[in-house]
């Protein structure tokens, strides 16, 4: 008896060793998911880049956003306790605002993972048992309809209650992953037990629900946590559902915002395109993509896969960035807003680029990796991750940007009428739509955990930066292995095996689209296997403790011009090296300058030099501009032969623009050929 207890035991530890069910996105059980997650903890940064951003994140971002989101500026905190019955008061911020607060939450979890700080802990347990006290005793919670007078449960979807609910059960699940406690998971199973009876019935009164539709993220990874089904079925429903009814039929969902404006024109497996507003949009694709990963349907992966091509050929920009407009008209002429207008209709100054959707494009670019496999997934949230998500957090990591233009004249940005976040010069140490903050800092709290994915039979680099792996490959064996690099800021990466198993096993590196002719060698040899930029390389062998990998990617400075049908940028180029795109802003040029007096000579010679000082240490690019002496003025002018001043100076990586006091900036400039 003795001996079948211990080999019981022993055949549970395995067992549950073999599962990596800790991940950001449990994907370990999902049958049609190539790349499985690694546990949250597992990678941690070491130096440089992405080490640096996180410190940043742990020692400001996280306590000076509790601090106002706790505190009486953000008030999300206060809105939980007075629903509890803790304190007086009236419910403050957007109808979103419980969301947000779940973000941060989930933010500071991502922290705590890393370093195990039990303040931190007892902090975030003691919002949560606030939070517990808020919910009513059927499951509802949602502060805005349950202090506000004139919002009634589940009547418009406006009110984001969708949105709050989702953002609750995927921080929820994270808790619960990270701590393996359950007080902050049986909240979100009671509310999405609530949610159930009411949308999982077919009804007409609910055809339309759901405005920001986080919650088929936060369903899928409920029904992951718990192995419940109905949380997934009911991600699915609200999938099926939606362009199902006919637009404009009931009272919580008519007038505007109707149609393609929440991707209701079109039933999604129909789709071809990316449609309306872009945070919606995408959250919703990434909520598609995890019913997907757990369902395998067709239909669903080719609509999902045309949508990503659709963002990624013909509606991104060069940064990464979604959702050029503020303003404007779907191809069935609905009204947009904030969102995917026209194919190649690109602005610069006047580009949107909602943080939020920034990162979900990063969101949405995680799942469709795990799911194919592919690299160009990885080179999209890279591209997303150096350049417009950055940019919408300060350095210093206190400010934030609403909107990331690619371009600043200032006084232009009056396009809303209405001065709100979305035209700010400067970031802002407070948004009153407070989504994109914590939206931004729970990424940069979670890279690590993007940064290597479980592959078949072995593990996949998708990201590069100083860290430390320990992790368990998918047959349950350990592998532990060191990544010294200084990218993006250099294109060497050295990886050194500390444990593994003797079989074979395969290590899988990303070759970025841009990484033409790049070498690897292990142990000093280069490998025979050939390389492809835009490919994951496999290596298959056997290794050992001690073996080292160096990979080396070409870090060559380039001129990008943009499609030809993109006419904002016709005969304009940027800058851009290796993942990092490149501007020119107002402190590096003569005073006085006006941005629109910047043009580049195509002939210039551009040389990067790594400055630690600079920008919390950044490589710029040394080179030169050419400005034009415009003295004409009037809507259209005679052409006269332009006289060109070359400038020596450097360019900056666009996310660490205005952090040098308020400044013009662009991204792309005109290109003049022939002169120096
Ligand atoms: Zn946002």
């Amino acid at each position: 008896m003795k001996n079948f207890i211990l080999i019981f035991c022993l055949f549970f530890s395995i067992n549950i060793s073999f599962a990596q069910e800790k991940g950001i996105i449990n994907n370990t059980n999902s049958s049609h998911v190539k790349f499985k997650s690694i546990n949250i903890g597992d990678c941690k940064w070491t130096e440089g880049f992405w080490a640096d951003k996180f410190k940043v994140a742990e020692k400001t971002m996280v306590p000076y956003m509790g601090s106002l989101l706790t505190g009486d500026t953000g008030h999300a905190l206060n809105n939980f306790k007075i629903a509890a019955g803790m304190k007086k008061g009236t419910h403050q911020g957007m109808r979103w605002h419980d969301g947000d607060f779940y973000k941060w939450l989930e933010a500071a979890i991502y922290v705590y993972a890393q370093n195990g700080d039990q303040k931190l802990l007892k902090e975030i347990d003691e919002y949560i048992s606030i939070i517990g006290k808020a919910q009513e005793d059927d499951g509802y919670l949602q502060t805005q309809a349950q202090l506000r007078g004139d919002i009634e449960r589940y009547e418009n979807r406006r009110n984001h209650e969708m949105y709050n609910s989702g953002h609750l059960f995927t921080s929820a699940c994270i808790h619960h992953r990270v701590t393996g406690q359950t007080n902050f998971l049986n909240i979100a199973i009671k509310h999405a037990d609530l949610l159930y009876t009411i949308f999982y019935p077919e009804t007409k009164h609910y055809g339309r629900f759901g405005f920001n539709q986080t919650q088929i993220m936060g369903l899928v990874e409920l029904f992951r946590t718990t192995k419940n089904e109905k949380y997934l079925k009911l991600a699915e429903k609200f999938i099926n559902r939606r362009g199902k009814y006919e637009v404009d039929h009931v009272a919580s969902t008519q007038g505007y915002p109707i149609g393609d404006m929440v991707q209701e024109r079109t039933p999604l497996r129909e789709a071809d395109e990316a449609v309306g507003h872009a945070v919606l949009a995408l959250y919703y694709y990434a909520g598609a993509a995890d019913v997907y990963a757990e369902t395998g349907e067709q239909a669903l992966i080719d609509a999902l896969d045309r949508i990503w091509e659709n963002v990624t050929e013909k509606k991104m920009y060069i940064t990464g960035a979604v959702g050029q407009a503020h303003y404007g008209v779907s191809t069935h002429r609905d009204k947009i807003q904030e969102g995917f207008i026209d194919a190649y209709m690109m602005p610069n100054l006047t580009a949107y680029n909602e943080t939020c959707a920034n990162v979900c494009n990063s969101m949405f670019s995680y799942r469709m990796l795990g799911i194919h496999g592919q690299s160009k997934y990885a080179d999209i949230m890279e591209l997303v991750l150096f350049n417009s998500a950055l940019s919408g957090i300060s350095l210093e990591g206190k400010d934030y940007f609403y909107a990331n233009p690619l371009r600043m004249i200032h006084n232009t940005r009056d396009f809303s009428r209405n001065k709100d976040a979305t035209e700010l010069e400067e970031r802002e140490p407070y948004l009153d739509c407070f989504c994109c903050p914590p939206n931004l800092v729970r990424t940069i709290a979670k890279v690590s955990g993007w940064a290597y994915s479980l592959s078949e039979k072995g593990v996949a680099v998708n990201l590069y930066g100083g860290n430390q792996l320990e992790t368990k490959l998918l047959d349950g064996s350990t592998l532990k292995l060191t990544q010294t690099t200084q990218y993006p800021w250099e294109g060497k990466v050295k990886i050194s095996i500390q444990e593994c198993k003797p079989s074979p096993f395969d290590l899988l590196f990303r070759i970025p689209e841009w990484a033409e002719g790049t070498t690897i060698k292990v142990n000093g040899k280069a490998i025979k296997v050939k390389l492809k930029a835009g490919a994951y390389v496999k290596i298959n062998r056997p290794w050992k403790p001690g073996d080292v990998i160096t990979i080396d990617m070409p870090m060559e400075v380039n001129l990008v011009e943009g499609h030809p049908l993109i006419e904002e940028v016709r005969n304009q180029v940027a800058v851009t090296r290796g993942p990092v795109v490149y501007c020119i802003e107002s402190p590096d040029l003569p005073r006085n300058t006006e941005i629109i007096d910047v043009y580049i000579s195509g002939n210039t010679p551009l040389k990067a030099e790594y400055f630690p000082e600079l920008l919390g240490g950044v490589a710029t690019i040394k080179g030169a501009v050419l400005l034009r002496d415009s003295e004409e003025e009037g809507m259209y002018r005679k052409v006269k032969k332009p006289k060109w001043k070359s400038y020596p100076t450097q360019f900056v990586p666009y996310y660490a623009w205005s952090n040098r006091g308020k400044a013009e900036m662009t991204v792309f400039m005109p290109v003049v050929w022939g002169q120096n």
